[in-house]
């Protein structure tokens, strides 16, 4: 079955949008697989956005995430890669539609709350670097 990554980003537990969050996830349908509240060292930070190394956001975007606990999680599901960027919505908040996580939430492009995975590949490398255990293996009784 499909798995994301999803992370809540530093501003997001500042504000207390965490179960705000997890809610939208879990009333769509989607399945929680693994959760784990963490405190980003620098060059892990480097490493989960190492694709956007070149980018002249970089530095400041490792800051960000190094700045306070992230809450990071797996959810599992039917085409849950693609349905969770739209619950999250579109990168810029300025452009994410009311309704999405973005949209409802941030302003700011450098404060946009929650990361999410953007292909069933690097959502297998995320949940690879995040989750190096692996993540809960449980069924949910509700899905057959
Ligand atoms: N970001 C930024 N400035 C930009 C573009 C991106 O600060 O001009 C940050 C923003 O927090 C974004 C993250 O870098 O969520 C990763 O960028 P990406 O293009 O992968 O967007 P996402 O996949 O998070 O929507
Ligand atoms: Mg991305």
């Amino acid at each position: 079955m499909e798995q994301t990554f999803i992370m809540i980003k530093p501003d997001g537990v500042q504000r207390g949008l965490v179960g705000e969050i997890i809610s939208r996830f879990e009333k769509k349908g989607f399945i929680l697989k693994g959760l784990r509240m963490v405190g980003v060292e620098r060059s892990f930070a480097e490493k989960h956005y190492e694709d956007l190394s070149s980018k002249p956001f970089f530095t400041g975007l490792v800051e960000y995430i190094i700045s306070g606990p992230v809450v990071a999680m797996v959810w599992e599901g039917k085409g849950v890669v693609a349905t969770g960027r739209k619950i999250i919505g579109a990168t810029n908040p300025a452009a994410s539609e009311p309704g999405t996580i973005r949209g409802d939430f941030a302003v700011e492009i450098g404060r946009n709350v929650i990361h999410g995975s953007d292909a069933v590949e690097s959502a297998k490398k995320e949940i690879a670097l995040w989750f190096p255990d692996g993540v809960v293996d449980w069924q949910s009784s509700l899905h057959s």
